[in-house]
């Protein structure tokens, strides 16, 4: 049992002091969880606060980082879902700094434990059937909104202080989107106005769009750098209606940004009302040369639910994508969070997980906290086997791990032909069309080369790939059939 040294989170008379990891900084962010427990315990009924925050753990703390311990998945996705922003939200009050919430599954947790989902209740007692403790939204009265409040004027706080260019590693994969990203930090509202960063979870568009805000907070440090989420700021819209505010909501972004940083605006789509104000936001801030900066999961015209006149202002400047970083990126990745963290990772262990964890650093980076929390828990080195042991699950899930094979087979299947055919010479359209999807995704997914993934089908010629590969990125973005068969191949392939 190797959790029982573990104090509880409201509890900090454990002795850690032996353990190299729990230093000063260690103690006294105990005491910030414990004093934002004791805030967010006030807000919350008894019972939701026993079933869901309560059974958390402290684990470590390090730099902005805050790393909890549940004793269940289900624990960990409610309270993510539903309780993590407010904590957020809390610590910041405390600090003036904002946290990245890490919270592991203690996967050696007794199935029988009072809080285990396997028994009758997450209670251990059986509510009994439409009497499953429906907890209440702890957020009311935590809003987003209540952020924005506590940051206003002070807008380096919204940003996290390691998403900075300097931790950023550059590679083939996203190299593009780095440079345009620096440019416009050097030369804001000029020449790539807007700035559209596209790509999959976990892949770092967040972590440059928070790199442009540093480099042009540190450079001008009197402007008003704005960085909000799409989510967040469909939300204060709402609130900014509901509380008759509009104008001051308008003013906020329309009048008083230098510079707006929005994140993830694929979470607009379909909702239009927001749409519209941001349209209105984006023009007055276009007109007036300031610098705007949008990330999304998707490119523009993959977006059947964003209106028309918003995909084509995001046009109007650049476009750059990040892909999935290939091995060596994803090993440098790995060891500059090592060394930010002190956490000492040999080689070995980096390249071990690197090679195993393929296709989301936010996942990759998982690894390494749950990693290194584990190995201070336990007083175990970080080795190989370690690693295998405890990461078992989340390596098993990477384990369906995209070989050219397997794009050949869910290709086919996809498009109902023969993987065969896909090997063959034939020229219909109905092949050479999927033929040319599955030649994509081995470039994007695989890290094989021109000349093998021609080989793998049937022989054929490295420019023949390269060819397929640029057709069907550019039908990707111009064709909406080809952009939604593409990423759904994609999530299939990538879980
Ligand atoms: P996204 O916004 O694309 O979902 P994030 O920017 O949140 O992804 O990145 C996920 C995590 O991976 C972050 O902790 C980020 O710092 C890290 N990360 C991603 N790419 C890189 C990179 N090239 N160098 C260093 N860290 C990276
Ligand atoms: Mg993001």
């Amino acid at each position: 049992m190797p959790f029982v040294v573990l104090s509880t989170v409201v509890d900090n008379s454990v002795d850690n002091s032996a353990d190299p990891l729990y230093t000063t900084r260690q103690d006294s962010m105990n005491l910030i969880w414990t004093n934002a427990l004791k805030v967010i315990e006030a807000k919350m009924s008894d019972q939701n606060f026993d079933l869901w925050i309560r059974p958390l753990r402290f684990i470590r703390y390090s730099g902005s980082d805050l790393t909890l311990m549940a004793p269940n998945p289900y624990l960990k996705e409610w309270f993510e879902d539903n309780y993590l922003r407010s904590v957020q939200v809390e610590i910041f009050n405390q600090t003036q700094q904002e946290v990245a919430i890490h919270v592991l599954v203690d996967e050696m947790s007794p199935p029988t434990s009072p809080t285990s989902v396997e028994s009758t209740s997450i209670l251990g007692v059986d509510p009994g059937p439409g009497n499953e403790p429906k907890p209440q939204p702890a957020a009311t009265g935590m809003i987003p909104g209540q952020r924005i409040a506590a940051h206003q004027g002070a807008a380096h706080s919204f940003l996290n202080d390691r998403y900075r260019f300097d931790n950023f590693v550059v590679g083939p994969s996203n190299q593009f989107a780095q440079a345009a990203s620096e440019l416009v930090a050097q030369m804001p509202g000029t020449k790539y106005n807007p700035l559209f960063i596209y790509g999959g979870t976990g892949l770092g568009k967040t972590h440059l769009l928070q790199a442009i805000g540093h480099s042009l907070l540190d450079q001008h440090p009197g402007w008003n750098v704005t960085y909000i989420t799409a989510e967040r700021f469909m939300n204060e819209f709402i609130n900014s209606l509901r509380l008759g505010k509009m104008e001051e909501y308008r003013e906020r972004y329309r009048d008083h940004c230098d510079v707006l940083l929005v994140d993830d605006i694929q979470f607009m789509a379909g909702k239009d009302r927001t749409q519209q104000e941001f349209f209105h936001t984006f023009n007055a801030l276009h007109e007036k040369k300031k610098q705007i900066v949008i990330t999304s999961d998707k490119f523009p015209n993959q977006m059947p639910e964003l209106e028309e006149r918003l995909k084509s202002r995001f046009t109007w400047g650049l476009i750059v994508d990040i892909v999935v970083p290939e091995l060596e990126t994803r090993v440098a990745i790995l060891q500059n969070k090592a060394d930010m963290d002190d956490i000492g990772l040999p080689n070995d262990v980096a390249h071990f997980l690197a090679a195993r964890i393929r296709s989301n650093v936010r996942e990759l980076e998982g690894a390494l906290i749950r990693l290194a929390a584990f190995s201070s828990l336990q007083g175990r080195p970080i080795t190989v086997e370690f690693a295998q042991q405890i990461l078992q699950n989340m390596l098993s899930r990477n384990s369906g791990q995209v070989t050219i094979e397997r794009i050949q087979r869910e290709v086919s299947a996809y498009f109902n032909i023969r993987p065969k055919d896909l090997k063959s010479s034939r020229r219909p359209r109905s092949i050479s069309y999927p033929r040319q999807i599955a030649m994509h995704l081995c470039r994007k997914l695989t890290p094989a080369s021109l000349a093998e993934i021609g080989r793998q089908f049937g022989g054929k010629d490295h420019t023949t790939v390269l060819s397929a590969d640029k057709k069907i990125k550019r039908l990707v973005q111009e064709d909406e059939a080809t952009g939604q068969s593409v990423e759904a191949l994609e999530r299939i392939l990538t879980g």
